[in-house]
């Protein structure tokens, strides 16, 4: 790889780069090889107030934007990171571990995508013009302001832009945490979108660990707060926007369920478990990590999808044939592997992987424990990593309840050829974002998000626009106001 991943410095404040080393360093591993990659900086209260101070100037000129115009800078952005695509990918890949061969088609491209949809969107944002008879009542659609942006470490350059580019489209500013594990990638994006013609103070980046998403959220110049997270990260945003009456997107983790009938055509099935566990080595929010298979095609389930393990190619993701990569830092790692010892514990049988490699770097075999009961530990909490659970079930009704004993509800999966059954059996699950005969699909025109405790909200799609928008209605009287007196 050529690209050369050291920042120019820690922030992107009002168009430039800015750096203050008084806030606590932050060292950007290489997850591959434990190497320090990068050192970067906490944004100190000073940086947070510049970040904020720039976005709340800059907003007010850019909502006077046509949205037009605004939608043409972020169309422009789009073909740049297209352009850009094969060094933003090696980029993604130092700074969260993931193999090439998905960065390259899934993170700059599906920020892209995002930049692009919401460029188009822009122009067609209209209130409505509501008739009363002589008066009539029309409504604008407003932004909301200052949004603050937090992002999770898997899809660093992604989450940036499905936040920044319904926010922008919609005539806000941003200002975007990004992890301190993955803090690189938020920045070429605001490099980018300068270079597109986005005002400077837009879109600004700020590093940092929870406090200083939490000093954020609680600025009362932030209108509103998008947080990509974990469960309880999630709580205490909520409860610090609530204070202030504040909007927000939650978008949290999840256990969701994948259900196997036995008509499904079990190749289909077994990729769909592939994709929805090992991609991204399992650290993926709305991953089907409880697969529940019906009892009669279990075997077979199980033997063809060890069979495609062998296959797995673990290893330097800089390389183009490997699949599965290290897991993001030494942390999650541990984790990991302390779930897999808990399933062993519990009594599931270890069907394939479950060790770490014996390699520097982060490294865990792709997992699948069989025999999993709804009760064990890695049958209920969210582990991150390549832990597939592999449970039985005889019939219909009992899949679902069991598939919907949670306190999840990002996602959920059915595999069936009874297409009637598809429908009713997705139509009972509790969960925001679904697939038939198909896993972890997220194309930017479909609603992303979930229920119960896997969030608040949707991103992506014409119903991201509800989250970064409000409405202002207008009474208009054409005869005289009658008063009592
Ligand atoms: P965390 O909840 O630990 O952190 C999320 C972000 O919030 C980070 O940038 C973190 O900073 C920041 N943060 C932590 N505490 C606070 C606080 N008190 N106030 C404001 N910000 C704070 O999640 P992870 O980064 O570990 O990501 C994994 C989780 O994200 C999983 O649960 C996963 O399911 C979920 N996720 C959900 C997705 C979805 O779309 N539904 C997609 C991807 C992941 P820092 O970490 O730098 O300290």
């Amino acid at each position: 790889m050529t690209y050369q991943p050291q920042p120019q410095a820690s922030h992107f404040i009002d168009g430039a780069y800015v750096e203050d080393t008084a806030g606590a360093p932050i060292p950007v591993i290489f997850a591959a090889d434990g190497e320090e990659i990068a050192r970067l900086h906490a944004g100190t209260p000073a940086i947070v107030d510049r970040a904020i101070t720039a976005a709340q100037a800059a907003q007010k000129d850019w909502a006077k934007w046509s949205p037009r115009e605004r939608g043409r800078v972020l169309t422009r952005a789009a073909q740049i990171i297209r352009e850009r695509n094969e060094d933003l990918s090696q980029l993604e890949t130092l700074d969260t571990g993931k193999p090439i061969q998905e960065t390259t088609v899934a993170d700059a491209t599906s920020a892209a995508d995002a930049l692009e949809y919401f460029g188009g969107l822009a122009a067609t944002l209209t209130g409505e013009h509501i008739p009363l008879g002589e008066d009539w009542v029309y409504t604008i659609r407003e932004p909301l302001g200052v949004c603050v942006g937090i992002g999770a470490w898997n899809y660093p350059t992604q989450i940036a832009c499905w936040k920044a580019a319904p926010a922008l489209a919609c005539g806000n500013a941003m200002v975007f945490k990004p992890s301190e594990m993955t803090p690189l990638c938020a920045l070429k994006v605001a490099e980018i979108l300068i270079e597109a013609g986005l005002p400077k103070g837009v879109f600004n980046v700020v590093q940092g660990m929870g406090e200083t998403g939490a000093a954020l959220v609680a600025d009362p110049r932030v209108a509103k707060v998008s947080l990509t997270g974990s469960v309880p990260t999630g709580q205490k945003v909520y409860a610090a926007a609530a204070a202030g009456m504040k909007h927000v997107t939650m978008e949290m983790g999840g256990k969701s369920p994948m259900i196997v009938f036995d008509d499904a055509d079990i190749d289909n099935a077994v990729g769909g478990a592939i994709n929805g566990n090992f991609y991204s080595t399992g650290q993926v929010c709305s991953n089907g990590t409880r697969v529940f298979v019906q009892r009669s095609v279990r075997d077979a389930f199980l033997d063809r999808l060890t069979e495609r393990l062998k296959g797995a190619v673990i290893g330097d993701p800089r390389e183009p044939e490997t699949n599965i990569g290290p897991m993001v830092s030494e942390r999650q790692m541990q984790i990991v592997l302390g779930y897999i010892e808990k399933g062993k514990a519990e009594g599931a049988t270890l069907v394939a992987g479950g060790n770490r490699l014996n390699r520097p770097g982060f490294f865990v075999e792709p997992t699948v424990f069989a025999d999993v009961t709804d009760t064990m530990t890695i049958a209920r909490e969210e582990i991150f990593g390549p832990v597939m659970s592999v449970l039985d079930f005889d019939d219909e009704d009992e899949a679902i309840a069991r598939a919907n004993d949670t306190q999840f509800g990002l996602s959920a999966g059915v595999f069936t050829r009874d297409l009637s059954r598809a429908h009713r059996v997705i139509g009972a699950l509790e969960a925001g974002s679904c697939f038939i005969n198909s896993y972890n699909d997220a194309p930017v025109e479909a609603p992303f998000g979930g229920v119960k405790m896997s969030g608040v909200g949707r991103e992506n799609s014409r119903a991201a626009i509800e989250h970064y928008s409000q409405m202002k209605s207008v009474y208009v009287r054409m005869g005289d106001v009658e008063a009592p007196f």
